[in-house]
């Protein structure tokens, strides 16, 4: 088939059937432009995505600015690797460790990529820093967890979809329960081994768990207590998207100045990908002190791609618009009016059992069981009635929208979600 022919739905689909991997179970549609909260299929149908490709694209699709970024610094220079200096990295690497308040940051590409290296930095300096004696260090992660697709972050998944047949599994990994502060104890003070505790600050991919509200906090005491590092995974819900710019913002709505909060909890380790760069360039980074990061010297991480000069230009452009476009108080006001009218509907209706969520990352479980195709055919007819999500773990709905979104637009939403979900009723 030529590239200049005009593809059907049916054809897209086809083409990726036969020639693409089946690692992935996408919804029957096909997207040719996006632009804000909007995306249109091949066939001219438009809609509200309500999946932000993860919640990479908080800023919304094609952001003009960082789009004319991405386009100035792609005429100019793309790729010097770090063999060499270029002069776009210091700024953004200035800019992105003032922006979230940490002395060093490493730039890589992916979220399991940042996840890999945050591991890394937490075994050395565990090592050269914590004293763990060499290949004993342990780092505890949480149940129902989702940090990525590499060998190492699947070997301490639950979902044994992404575990079966990719064994043997890496050691060195305490897996406890999410939101369990005397779980998290007991490991914590299990051995002297501890190097560090992985967690998201709300489980996106296990279906919107949010934990109880001084967890974090907690958690955080707990490691600082038994010199453990706090390692935060905010590749889904960083970037405004709760409300907050960082998940461990807790209740702040401040700008680039969380630490001033009594709320904030500082994690040693930050993890961010996906929207760092507005889900224009697979931009992510790690962010960490001076006493931690320093233990990385030259030779012993690195990715040819990470840091690029686009992706500098990139993520300073989509962190500028968090800022300047209030995001994460739209996030924080929006969040608030979904889950309201989403909840005044439940209590009417025998489809779904509670709405949960913080910011705009929010979720729904449908009153079904989870092997159940419920949630699925939901989200075909909400594709046909205009708007695009995705059920994750069988029976639960995820709906985080781009952030840009107004409140009319989100209340022609929350119209379109009830009424399909009406023609769902039992
Ligand atoms: C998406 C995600 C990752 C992995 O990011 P990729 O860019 O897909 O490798 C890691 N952690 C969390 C919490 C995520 O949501």
């Amino acid at each position: 088939m030529s590239v200049l022919e005009k593809l059907t739905s049916a054809d897209a689909i086809n083409l990726e059937d036969q020639y693409g991997a089946h690692n992935y179970h996408p919804l029957p549609v096909v997207l040719n432009r996006g632009e804000g909260v909007y995306v249109w299929d091949v066939e001219g149908k438009k809609y509200y995505d309500f999946l932000s490709a993860y919640s990479a694209v908080n800023q919304g699709h094609c952001h003009p600015k960082i789009i004319g970024a991405m386009i100035e610094q792609a005429q100019a220079l793309t790729l010097t690797s770090r063999a060499f200096y270029n002069d776009k990295l210091g700024i953004y690497e200035e800019y992105i460790t003032k922006y979230f308040g940490f002395d060093k940051v490493l730039p890589m590409n992916t979220g399991a990529e940042a996840v890999e290296t945050a591991l890394k930095i937490c075994r050395k300096w565990a090592y050269e820093k914590k004293g763990i004696p060499e290949n004993e260090a342990q780092i505890i992660v949480c149940d129902g967890n989702f940090h990525g697709r590499t060998t190492t972050i699947i070997s301490f998944s639950n979902d044994e979809n992404a575990r079966k047949n990719f064994g043997p599994y890496t050691a060195g990994f305490i897996k406890i329960a999410y939101d369990d502060l005397e779980a998290l104890e007991k490991a914590i003070t299990s051995s002297k081994n501890i190097a560090g505790f992985l967690v998201e600050p709300i489980q996106g991919e296990a279906g919107v768990y949010v934990p109880s509200e001084d967890y974090l906090a907690k958690a955080k005491a707990l490691c600082k207590a038994n010199n453990v590092l706090f390692i935060a995974d905010e590749v889904q819900t960083g970037i405004a998207r709760t409300g907050s710019l960082l998940a461990v913002c807790g209740n702040c709505t401040c700008e680039n100045q969380c630490e001033k909060q009594s709320s904030y909890v500082t994690p040693d380790v930050l993890i961010l990908g996906k929207a760092v760069s507005g889900g224009v360039y697979p931009v992510s980074a790690v962010l960490a002190n001076n006493d931690i990061m320093n233990v990385i010297k030259p030779g012993q991480h690195g990715s040819t791609f990470g840091g690029n000069p686009i992706a500098a230009a990139v993520a300073m452009a989509a962190l500028e618009v968090v800022s300047e476009e209030h995001l994460a108080q739209n996030a924080r006001r929006l969040g608030k009016i979904f889950r309201t009218e989403l909840a005044k509907y439940i209590e009417t209706s025998n489809i779904a059992t509670l709405v949960r969520g913080k910011g705009l990352l929010n979720a729904i479980v449908i009153n079904d069981t989870e092997d159940s195709d419920t949630a699925w055919n939901i989200c075909m007819k909400l594709a046909e009635n205009g708007l695009l999500a995705k059920p994750t773990h069988g029976n639960i709905i995820r709906f985080a929208p781009p952030l840009v979104m107004t409140e009319t637009q989100l209340s022609d939403c929350v119209s379109i979600i009830i009424s399909t979900l009406k023609q769902f009723e039992k």
